[in-house]
């Protein structure tokens, strides 16, 4: 006979609280994003720009960046619209790839679309952006934040 404990038993796990403690700091990092974005001056006449959307969300970031002669980015700008996430998602990603060289910031791009599809990430590339992951939880937000991302991406091809 299997013996169960009683209902009534209090579960302290701290790995509970964890997560809760996580969740806390992902939406309070989110919201401190969206409502403070960073780098969202206009870098006039960039040597790279782009404008994405996502149809999905009608979110909208147009992105500027200038890179020195070592392809090293030394500024970045971005504004747009649209859901807390894909905003949050786009102040991040300009804090995180500034001072990096572009294919630095590309290895980071991927890295952050395997987090985002659930496949192992090496978070020393990720650091910040670590606290992301939680959009996982919320698939129909998952292109609300990879859309900063593609947008980098197009601005330098
Ligand atoms: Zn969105």
């Amino acid at each position: 006979m299997i013996r169960r404990p009683p209902r009534s038993t209090p579960k302290p796990s701290s790995a509970a609280s964890d997560v809760y403690k996580r969740q806390d700091l992902y939406k309070e990092v989110i919201l401190d994003h969206y409502k403070n974005p960073r780098n969202s001056s206009e870098i006039i006449e960039p040597l790279h720009k782009a404008r994405g959307y996502n149809p999905f969300c009608g979110d909208e970031v147009n992105l500027q960046l200038n890179v020195d002669n070592n392809q090293v980015i030394q500024e970045v700008g971005f504004q747009g619209h649209g859901c807390a996430i894909s905003q949050a998602t786009a102040s991040l990603m300009t804090e995180s790839i500034k001072g990096k060289s572009i294919q630095e910031a590309l290895a980071i791009r991927e890295e952050f679309r395997k987090m985002m599809q659930g496949e192992q990430s090496n978070l020393e590339l990720l650091q910040d952006l670590e606290i992301l992951e939680g959009v996982r939880n919320f698939p129909v937000r998952i292109k609300c934040s990879l859309l900063s991302w593609s947008t980098l991406e197009d601005s330098l091809s």
